[in-house]
């Protein structure tokens, strides 16, 4: 019973604080929280978004570079063959050799440079007039460019790139003019130049992983390629998007599905002398996997301190300051329901609710102050209600109360439990004849003397109504009770309070007594009706006189 009372307490208190949508302290904790390592956060994401920013610039100027190195590359191969090429029409503008001895200068002079396949020198009419390649001799070259504009030029000239199909390998013509010592174009020096570099840029670059390195002729052809995409050398991408960025730009960089479908960073720079593009491709999930990588664990890593932070927020809150703000509460609903001997200070406290426990406990000690004054004053206005005002005795009420405590004692007891009903005789004939106020004194004296002639036995002498008088005696027998009845009127009777009305001429009582051991069946009001009756039988034989159980009896009887 009382924990259901003190739970719809506790209810009540919750009750009275709900309506408004407010952050629990834990809440305000975990915001608070979030706040302090917000900057944090956002420090680390914004480094690792910049780091991954320089990651892919570094990728960028990686593979710029690649190209860069391979253009480079090709550009000291082709001045090579210019030098070579200028140094050959230069001695030939001065001085024409014969055929043999042509060839074998030649020869000998190819022999020295790894990439110079072939060399020939074709007359103004684009004639191959000697050549290291026997076959060569007599052939018409007049419809190639790279002749004609040698001629027409009058300078270095090259031809686009084109697959030499015995080898299988880039391959392109060079072709410089000798011109005599008037001015005109003797001869044209032709060599046909192969481009192995391509293979060792794309060694180089093939050390990354998904790299691929391309090389594209003015019209989109592919020409050279790296192992992967060997396959399709000779075929034409100019419809590819990222070809045709390519081949619209001198250098730069674009990411976009390369000529196998992978999509790729491409870094491209024109070949000098040629409108050709050598492009290196980097694959970009190969880039971006190292970073994304490194960023994802990060990202995990923030993720894993924020939730440290709110578990360790959430129950570090829930045992710093809800618990024992929990425990407050539980403190002060106890001085609710009135336990008073709670006291929040037996407890410890962090500083900050110290005041507070103090304060509950002040509070509770003010209440126990209050309550055991209220008690007292209780007590007295119980004890006020209980008493007659004139005689100072117990009135009706007290008596009621207190046979029933000594109707219940003498019960589980067993023993007798006697009742005196007293009556004074002629009274509205004594206020009568001497006032109201004598009839008081009267009064006061009766009660009086009733209570010094009981003293020990009675427990109670209560004036029960107008002048009547009853008193309770608990352990007396009827045969004793009948005596001290006697006793009681007797000194009544002596008192010698004049009742000139009264045929004796003084003040006198009667008395009713009973005397019973109380049974589980009887009440206590069988027994004042047992002693009213005999009070009864006391006026019926006269008055002034005491009539005990078995004489009522007798007397309704007779
Ligand atoms: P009996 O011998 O049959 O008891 O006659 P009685 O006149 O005593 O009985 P009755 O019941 O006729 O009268 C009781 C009187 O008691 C009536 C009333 O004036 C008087 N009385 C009751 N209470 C008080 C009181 O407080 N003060 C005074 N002075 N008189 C009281
Ligand atoms: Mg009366
Ligand atoms: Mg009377």
């Amino acid at each position: 019973m009382p924990d259901k009372r003190a739970k719809s307490h506790d209810k009540s208190l919750k009750k009275s604080v709900r309506g408004k949508p407010i952050l629990s302290i834990r809440a305000r904790l975990i915001v608070l929280a979030l706040v302090a390592i917000a900057p944090l956060m956002f420090e680390r994401v914004h480094g690792l978004e910049t780091a991954r920013i320089e990651h892919a610039a570094r990728a960028h100027a990686d593979v710029i570079e690649l190209a860069r190195r391979g253009a480079e590359a090709q550009e000291e191969v082709v001045s090579s063959v210019r030098a070579l090429l200028q140094i050959v029409a230069h001695v030939y503008a001065r001085m024409p050799f014969e055929e043999r001895d042509c060839n074998e200068y030649l020869s000998s002079l190819a022999s020295n440079v790894p990439w110079i396949v072939s060399m020939s020198i074709a007359g103004t009419n684009g004639q191959i007039r000697c050549s290291t390649e026997p076959r060569a001799i007599g052939l018409n070259i007049t419809d190639h460019g790279h002749f004609l504009r040698a001629l027409q030029k009058r300078e270095f000239a090259l031809s686009d790139y084109f697959i030499n199909v015995t080898r299988r390998a880039p391959s392109m013509y060079a072709a410089f003019p000798a011109i005599g010592s008037d001015g005109a174009v003797s001869a044209i020096v032709l060599a046909s130049v192969n481009l192995q570099w391509i293979g060792q840029l794309a060694t180089s670059a093939a050390e990354r992983p998904g790299s691929s390195v391309l090389l594209f002729d003015g019209g989109g052809t592919l020409v050279a390629a790296s192992a992967n995409v060997q396959n399709l050398i000779g075929q034409r991408f100019a419809g590819l998007p990222v070809v045709r960025d390519i081949l619209a730009h001198d250098q730069g960089t674009v990411t976009g599905a390369g000529l196998d479908g992978v999509r790729r960073i491409f870094a491209y720079v024109r070949v000098p002398w040629t409108q050709a593009r050598l492009a290196v491709g980097l694959d970009q999930r190969a880039v971006d996997n190292g970073i994304d990588h490194a960023i994802s664990v990060a990202y995990l890593q923030l993720a894993a301190i924020g939730i440290f932070v709110l578990l360790v927020t959430w129950f570090g809150g829930e045992q710093l300051i809800v618990r024992p703000i929990r425990s407050l509460v539980r403190t002060v609903a106890r001085f609710g329901r009135g336990d008073l001997n709670a006291r929040a200070s037996r407890q410890h406290w962090a500083a900050e609710f110290e005041p507070l426990a103090a304060a509950f406990d002040d509070m509770a000690d003010r209440l126990a102050a209050r309550e055991e004054e209220l008690r007292i004053a209780n007590q007295h206005l119980e004890e006020l209600a209980s008493l007659d005002g004139l005689t100072g005795l117990a009135n009706r009420r007290g008596f009621d109360r207190e046979l029933e405590r000594v109707w219940q004692a003498a019960r589980d007891r067993r023993e007798p439990l006697a009742l005196m009903m007293i009556d004074i005789d002629h009274f509205k004939l004594y206020n009568d004849r001497y006032g109201h106020v004598a009839g008081d004194t009267c009064l006061r004296a009766v009660g009086e003397t009733l209570s010094l002639v009981t003293l020990e036995e009675a427990v109670l002498v209560a004036r029960y109504g107008g002048e009547e008088f009853a008193l309770l005696l608990p352990g007396l027998d009827l045969a004793r009770a009948a005596a001290l009845a006697e006793e009681a009127r007797k000194s009544i009777e002596d008192l010698l309070i004049t009742h000139a009305e009264a045929p004796c001429g003084l003040v006198s009582i009667s008395i009713g007594v009973e005397s019973l051991i109380p049974d589980k069946s009887g009440t206590a009001s069988d027994l004042v009706e047992a002693a009213d009756n005999a009070l009864y039988a006391a006026k019926r034989n006269g008055r002034n006189t005491v009539v005990a159980h078995a004489a009522a009896l007798f007397r309704l009887a007779s």
